[in-house]
């Protein structure tokens, strides 16, 4: 059974006025739903907390970031569970919220302690919703942004393939919105993609193309692929994991060894 962790960005989750898009969440949940009837094991990590908790209550009181970060993450990340809780309800698939922080990846107990309660969801055919635990992680100690952390879940499971979705096609040769740039297909193993970088980012979430690179990069390494496609697309994970492909476009990082097995083959 192939296990995927798809990762799903603020920036699909929200629409431009900053409210939740309820209407692509619960596409993602149908395609999720389809992935699973097909047999894949999806492990989902959404962020939408904080966008979601500042899209439901206006603040009278000016708060620091970290008082914002506390407080919207705390409403939101209740009703993001809801909406999604409800949602895969109607496919009688059950899911399940694992709140997180970094020390958590920290090799010990808790770091087997958290594996363990995701294979035993897994193995009890139940979705795990993975978030950081923003309403009580230190800001220094935190992830650098859900692609981290989906990073270390894909590793810490062994999944086959990592799916970073983000509101762009992939990783672009300049930037996206000029119309000579194109998504870089297919990254071998070793290769960087630092020259092609933006360093800007959407406003929605923590994250942007320089540490997808950078997740991606490690994660390929360390023998699991990883595809950063676009979340807004109708129907990307059908498209993906079906193998009528159509059009879609995505940036791939073909795992380490991936080619090695490739390369075994060619040298017979
Ligand atoms: N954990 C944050 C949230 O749910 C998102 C972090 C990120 O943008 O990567 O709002």
């Amino acid at each position: 059974m192939q296990r995927i962790v798809i990762k799903v960005g603020s920036n699909v989750l929200t629409m431009p006025s900053g409210k939740l898009d309820i209407t692509r969440l619960s596409s993602l949940v149908d395609q999720i739903a389809w992935l699973k009837s097909q047999g894949y094991q999806v492990i989902l990590v959404s962020s939408g907390a904080v966008a979601c908790g500042r899209g439901e209550l206006k603040v009278e009181n000016p708060l620091d970031s970290v008082e914002q970060r506390q407080l919207f993450s705390a409403i939101g990340q209740v009703k993001l569970v809801n909406l999604y809780y409800d949602l895969f309800r109607e496919y009688g698939i059950h899911m399940g919220q694992v709140l997180t922080m970094k020390e958590n990846f920290e090799p010990g107990e808790q770091f087997d302690n958290q594996r363990q309660c995701m294979e035993v969801m897994l193995h009890n055919d139940v979705i795990p919703v993975v978030n950081e635990n923003d309403t009580v992680s230190v800001t220094e100690l935190m992830f650098t942004d859900n692609d981290e952390l989906a990073g270390l879940i894909a590793r810490m499971m062994g999944a086959e393939t990592l799916v970073l979705l983000s509101n762009i096609d992939g990783i672009y040769t300049g930037n996206p919105n000029d119309p000579e740039s194109k998504v870089i297909r297919k990254v071998l193993p070793g290769e960087s993609l630092e020259q092609y970088i933006q360093s800007s980012k959407s406003s929605a979430g923590r994250g942007g193309m320089e540490s997808k690179h950078h997740t991606a990069r490690v994660v390929a390494d360390s023998g699991i692929r990883v595809i950063i496609a676009n979340g807004k697309r109708e129907n990307v994970l059908v498209e993906l994991f079906s193998d009528a492909r159509g059009e879609v476009v995505f940036t791939e990082f073909v795992a380490e060894q991936q080619t090695t097995v490739a390369q075994a083959i060619n040298n017979q």
